[in-house]
């Protein structure tokens, strides 16, 4: 069974159709990313997935459950997601292991033992053991985004969302930040992304998903959509990004 399913969705804003109709499946294990011009509706789609929009339109579906039917859990649904944006989002007052353990504490009622032992893992898992006490402002934008992704996996979401999680990046620390997603990936999570670094699209993505103008024109693996897209306008945008 796929893990999200989106079936003609559509979102409007104020009498504009932002997103038109996309459906959309990811499989379990499953690396799917949008590409797009700024404004295609690529972070839309990403909010609408964590129903912080309603869908004018159409269905979503996340483990076989609609998601946007109005008497879901939202909480529920949430609890199941790991999201990271582009804005890093920790909470300034609070240590890096807080900041981890705060979710599966509170949200999920793990013991305060057991979370903070898991957030060790992690962060030795991911080069960051010794900042474990360290607040937010003392570490570089590419040591917080990583904590911001460690504290989306505390909680062993279903599915991992990241919206241009590199963006806010100095180019010399984008590199540490994709290092993690690419282990995300080799350890098997499922994960959209939406991202501006086309060579890393291309490595990491199981299916490539191009929108444009909030239309999903065209869709395949990261081969098919770099070497031989189909539609003029994939090329035009691939010409103006690579
Ligand atoms: P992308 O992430 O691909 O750059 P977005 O999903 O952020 O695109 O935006 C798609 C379109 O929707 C843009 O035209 C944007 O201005 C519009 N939009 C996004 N959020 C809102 C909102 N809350 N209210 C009105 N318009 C919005
Ligand atoms: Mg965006």
């Amino acid at each position: 069974m796929s893990v999200l399913t989106l079936e003609g969705v559509w979102k409007n804003f104020h009498g504009h159709s932002v997103l038109r109709g996309i459906d959309l499946e990811v499989r379990p294990h499953e690396v799917v990313s949008l590409i797009g011009a700024s404004g295609s509706g690529k972070s839309t789609l990403l909010r609408c997935v964590n129903l912080l929009e309603t869908v004018d339109d159409g269905a979503i579906y996340l483990d076989g459950e609609e998601i946007t039917d109005p008497r879901v859990d939202v909480d529920g649904v949430r609890k199941r997601l790991g999201i990271v944006f582009q804005a890093f989002n920790l909470f300034p007052h609070m240590t890096v292991l807080d900041n981890i353990t705060l979710a599966p504490r509170q949200v999920h009622g793990v013991p305060k033992a057991r979370a903070e032992e898991e957030a060790y893992g992690l962060l030795a898992r991911f080069g960051l053991a010794q900042k474990a006490n360290a607040y937010p402002d003392q570490l570089s934008g590419g040591q917080q985004q990583r904590v911001a992704i460690i504290r989306a996996l505390a909680t062993q979401p279903r599915l991992m969302l990241l919206d241009e999680v590199t963006s806010a990046l100095d180019p010399e620390l984008v590199l540490e930040v994709l290092g993690i997603i690419r282990e995300l990936k080799e350890s098997g999570m499922t994960m959209i992304l939406t991202t501006h670094e086309m060579g890393f699209c291309r490595d990491i993505s199981d299916t490539v998903c191009f929108l444009d103008g909030g239309v999903l024109l065209e869709k395949g693996p990261p081969e098919q959509i770099f070497t031989e897209p189909e539609h003029a306008r994939t090329r035009e945008f691939l010409r103006s990004v690579l």
